[in-house]
């Protein structure tokens, strides 16, 4: 069985230093734009070029999150973004717009690109597609059970990357308005204030102000959210079912 990459978060240098040191083999940043990190920490351009020559010393590799969807104003802020980053030569881009992946196609053409779990890929049809389209890894959607990617794995060339701890959304994969809805902050935007794991009580509409609570255990109830993700039980399962799979 081969090894598998992994690959840590970092919201700023000293993240990037412990992800490394701990044995990451690659790591995703968010830059100041488009990246749906604003809540974890972004890095300016001279920060993301600092985080290159660090990740490219220690022998791994460095991707960037580009991520957003993007309106119709976006578009040349976006491509503008593009040319400032290709001198940087980082790694990969990970990207869920089909819109984004067009762009980095047309400005910056040989860079390798992964699609993020925020793109909801649930099957192989989907991975095969977005292979055909400029995708080299897809991040599947968070939301698969273990023969589900052992399927795309089957019919799919494509090289598969899955979640194997943090935070799920209730929602597909932060596909979800709720934050946009109670607070105005847009997960798709990457400032989700995860409404779903807040505390919610029952209101009888005829008395209001009365909070009726829900209890499904002594800390209340769950009936927005899901469980956070822990699969380092199941590394070896995941292997076998296709997950970090090099063709
Ligand atoms: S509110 Fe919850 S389900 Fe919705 S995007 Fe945020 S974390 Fe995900």
């Amino acid at each position: 069985m081969h090894k598998p990459e992994l690959l840590a978060p970092a919201g700023d240098m000293e993240k990037l230093e412990i992800a490394l040191d701990y044995g990451a083999d690659a790591v995703y940043l968010g830059g100041e734009q488009f990246g749906l990190r604003a809540q974890a920490g972004t890095f300016s351009l001279s920060d993301l070029a600092r985080a290159k020559a660090l990740v490219q010393r220690r022998g791994k590799r460095l991707y960037l999150t580009l991520n957003a969807y993007l309106q119709p104003s976006d578009v040349e802020l976006f491509k503008g973004y593009l040319e400032e980053l290709r001198p940087l030569d980082l790694d990969a881009y990970i990207v869920s717009d089909p819109g984004a992946l067009a762009l980095v196609r047309e400005v910056d053409p040989h860079r390798e690109i992964h699609l993020s779990t925020q793109a909801n890929t649930t099957n192989a049809g989907a991975a095969n597609f977005w292979k055909q389209a400029g995708v080299s890894r897809v991040n599947l959607a968070r939301e698969l059970t273990l023969e589900d990617i052992a399927a795309i794995h089957r019919c799919s060339e494509m090289e598969l990357e899955v979640f194997v701890h943090g935070a799920l959304c209730v929602a597909y994969s932060g596909r979800c308005l709720l934050s946009t809805a109670l607070v105005g902050r847009s997960a798709n935007k990457g400032a989700c204030a995860q409404p779903c794991r807040w505390n919610y009580a029952l209101v009888e509409e005829k008395r209001p102000g009365e909070y009726l609570p829900i209890e499904e255990d002594a800390r209340g109830t769950y009936i927005m959210n899901s469980r956070d993700l822990c699969l380092i039980e199941h590394l070896p399962e995941l292997l076998q079912a296709g997950a970090s799979w090099r063709w």
